[in-house]
């Protein structure tokens, strides 16, 4: 039975949402560039090693990337063509990758892998985790952790519920709510064969109540789905972090330090739903996306589909280009997404948008003292102090900062977005979280060794006897 009931959670902020620009547009192929930059690591986890060399004939949908460990995605040619070259090339996370560049031949050639693989019905859980791997599909809200990793979680985490993230909650962005009007019944077929991955029989699909033409399009494909709730969340940001979104749906707490299948459940984006069912159905791994390119740096906003590594210049290129003098072109959205150096940088799996922003748009006054007005305690979804961690990691006083849960902020920057003295309280958590958890994975390595050494030697000892 659908219902719409108003869930939320504690905390948050209400920014502007910027979306008119793009939320009316509907989805438009992308040209396809004369080249593309394919990283060989597009999601967390291990990078991937090239099967193609420099010289290679590629076509759409061959696998060119091979994972190195589970935790990792194939890549695969979003194009037919040549590879000209195997190198480092600028990421949109940061740094340079290496990446396969392929020289478009305007064909399209499909790769012969590419073919539908079945009825959902004949397909059993292994075949659905299996079609998630080999179509190299990963969380396509910006997470991009493996889809398949997800769906094995360990024994003893039983899984009951999946949700689907359509919140969109990130300003400026509008890719989720256009995927959900526009093809619906790809994301509730993806929904589906989540369920019958893991074997549950609870799904959720939930979407923001600022877009109640989403709403109602999805509460319409998933009619007749009687284990498939949608339902309306209070506009407010971070509605679509993990966490908030288990809570509104479902009453439970992740607890500190956990993850969602702590708590029994699965979550993922409506367009990694939406990928799987293509995957499905056709076949075609994830090789395109669904891009929000807006901002008042760009002269044409739009949500395009976008083939894997096409450059951003490109991308803005068929935009318009740019007006005015740019301040920041940022992957993303402007709360949690990440400010690029060069627009060389290719669309990866987890580029939800593109957002140009002009010079006079930025804040650049400096920070002041903190007044200890609390705004950003009272903000913090998770119910962190922002302004004590922000001292913590100032002072580099890392046990501190553990003590008062540091790695439990989720980076969503609803703390800034409040603080009337501008302190640049996310961008310091934000560091010490990354040491904090640095120092665990070292402490955690250290252990492991020290374990496998006493083993070693005690079996040794044994040995001798
Ligand atoms: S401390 Fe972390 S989780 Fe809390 S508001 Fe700031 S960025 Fe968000
Ligand atoms: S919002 Fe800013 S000024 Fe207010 S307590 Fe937090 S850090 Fe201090």
């Amino acid at each position: 039975m659908m219902q719409l009931k108003l869930l939320t959670f504690k905390g948050g902020v209400h920014p502007p949402h910027n979306k008119d620009a793009t939320e009316k547009l509907p989805l438009k192929k992308a040209e396809v560039p004369e080249t593309v930059v394919i990283p060989l690591q597009q999601h967390i986890g291990a990078p991937c090693e090239p099967v193609v060399g420099v010289g290679d004939q590629v076509k759409l949908g061959q696998k060119i990337g091979e994972p190195k460990g589970f935790v990792s995605a194939p890549v695969h040619s979003s194009v037919s063509g040549k590879v000209v070259a195997i190198e480092a090339r600028p990421h949109p996370g940061g740094g340079k990758i290496l990446s396969v560049v392929i020289e478009t031949d305007g064909k399209d050639t499909l790769d012969e892998s590419v073919k539908s693989r079945g009825e959902l019905d004949q397909l059993s859980a292994g075949d659905i985790k299996n079609i998630m791997q080999e179509a190299g599909l990963v969380g396509m809200g910006g997470a991009t952790f493996p889809a398949h990793v997800k769906f094995s979680p360990p024994p003893d985490k039983p899984i009951d519920t999946v949700i689907l993230n359509g919140a969109e909650c990130e300003p400026y962005l509008t890719a989720d709510h256009r995927l959900m009007l526009e093809k619906p019944e790809d994301v509730v077929f993806g929904l589906k064969a989540m369920m019958k991955a893991v074997g549950v029989e609870k799904g959720y699909i939930a979407i923001e109540n600022n877009k109640p033409d989403a709403l109602k399009t999805m509460v319409e494909a998933a009619k007749g789905e009687n284990n498939i709730e949608v339902v309306a969340l209070k506009t407010k940001y971070p509605q679509g972090a993990e966490k908030q979104l288990i809570n509104a749906c479902t009453g439970r707490e992740v607890p500190s330090g956990g993850l969602p299948m702590d708590c029994g459940v699965i979550v993922n984006n409506v367009g990694t739903a939406a990928a799987l069912a293509n995957a499905i159905k056709t076949g075609m791994p994830l090789v395109e996306r669904i891009v929000t390119i807006t901002g008042s740096g760009v002269k044409e906003p739009q949500n395009l589909i976008v083939r894997i590594g096409t450059r951003f210049e490109d991308v803005i290129a068929q935009c318009g280009g740019f007006t005015g003098d740019i301040g920041k072109v940022i992957q993303g959205g402007p709360m949690m997404g990440i400010a690029q150096y060069t627009t060389e940088v290719p669309v990866i799996k987890g580029t939800s948008g593109i957002l140009v922003l002009r010079e006079e748009e930025l804040q650049l006054s400096p920070p002041m003292p903190c007044i200890k007005c609390s705004r950003c305690v009272d903000a913090c979804p998770i119910g962190l102090i922002p302004t004590k961690l922000e001292a913590f990691s100032e002072k580099g006083m890392l046990q501190e900062a553990e003590e008062y849960k540091v790695v439990d902020c989720i980076e969503c920057g609803s703390c800034s977005f409040v603080c009337p003295a501008k302190r640049p309280l996310v961008e310091r958590i934000r560091l010490s979280k990354a040491q904090v958890m640095a120092e665990k994975r070292k402490a955690q390595a250290e252990a492991k060794a020290k374990a496998e050494a006493k083993a070693k030697s005690e079996a040794q000892i044994k040995a001798e006897a």
